[in-house]
């Protein structure tokens, strides 16, 4: 049985470092009991190192929320996938719904998909549609998202790449409007096969597939049973200590 992931997606948030090593704090008693999970927390840049001096060498990872998609140089405000990996940072979401909303094209999600990757950090690449329709529309947007994505990305480090599918309609809403399992049970089944045709069965089948989208405590155990999820990213309960800790442990007992 495979460990679940569970990643918080802290977004712009808390308002202070206080906060934020509370935060860390608490999840971090939680994720150190626990063998079956792999627990990360991306706080925003400013909170990273007192966040990964918070979390201690162990079971609990510091990533980021975005990386620029190169090692080095004249880019103003940016910072590197080398960067965080030399300052101990281990996970990088890239491409979450937030940030396209930006203007992040697939272009650049590529590029910074195949950065993070070299530079050794495991990836978070996330996908997922803006709408659902009865055609199938939706299936082609997920499929162009995901090859675009790993377009520069050289097969040798796929081993490194977490798919985390979020539906962008389920995303900061409300425990009723999430994904129900049946429907992730069969997004995880599509992506699996997106995959495994581009990269063999082996591949595909190895590479985590997560869900993010209203992942609150009542639901989460669905996505993992039912849906078929590897793990989940999780935005704003991530923030709170005694919510994620209890997803946590949720993650650990579930049996799939
Ligand atoms: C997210 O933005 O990645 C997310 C899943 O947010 P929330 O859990 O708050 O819906």
């Amino acid at each position: 049985m495979k460990k679940k992931i569970i990643i918080g997606n802290w977004k712009m948030n808390p308002a202070t470092v206080s906060e934020a090593k509370v935060i860390v704090a608490g999840i971090k008693r939680t994720a150190l009991k626990l063998s079956k999970v792999t627990v990360a927390l991306c706080p925003p840049y400013i909170y990273f190192s007192d966040a990964l001096k918070a979390a201690g060498k162990g079971k609990l990872a510091i990533g980021v929320q975005d990386i620029f998609h190169e090692q080095a140089g004249s880019y103003t405000g940016e910072v590197s996938p080398a960067m965080v990996k030399n300052a101990g940072g281990t996970y990088a979401i890239v491409g979450h719904s937030e940030r396209r909303r930006l203007g992040e094209s697939d272009s650049i999600i590529a590029k910074k998909v195949s950065a993070g990757l070299s530079a050794g950090l495991t990836v978070v690449l996330c996908i997922g549609e803006h709408t659902r329709d009865d055609h199938g529309v939706y299936l082609a947007f997920i499929h162009e998202q995901l090859m675009g994505a790993l377009s520069k990305v050289s097969k040798k480090f796929l081993k490194h790449l977490i798919i985390a599918y979020e539906p962008v309609w389920a995303i900061g809403r409300s425990d009723k409007d999430a994904i129900t399992p049946r429907l992730l049970h069969e997004m995880v089944l599509y992506i699996r096969k997106v995959l495994s045709d581009e990269y063999g069965e082996d591949i595909g089948r190895h590479i985590p597939v997560l869900y993010g989208g209203s992942v609150f405590v009542n639901n989460a155990k669905e996505f993992l049973s039912e849906g078929m999820a590897d793990g989940l990213l999780i935005g704003r309960e991530s923030l709170k200590p005694v919510e994620f800790s209890t997803i946590l442990k949720i993650a650990h007992e579930v049996r799939v």
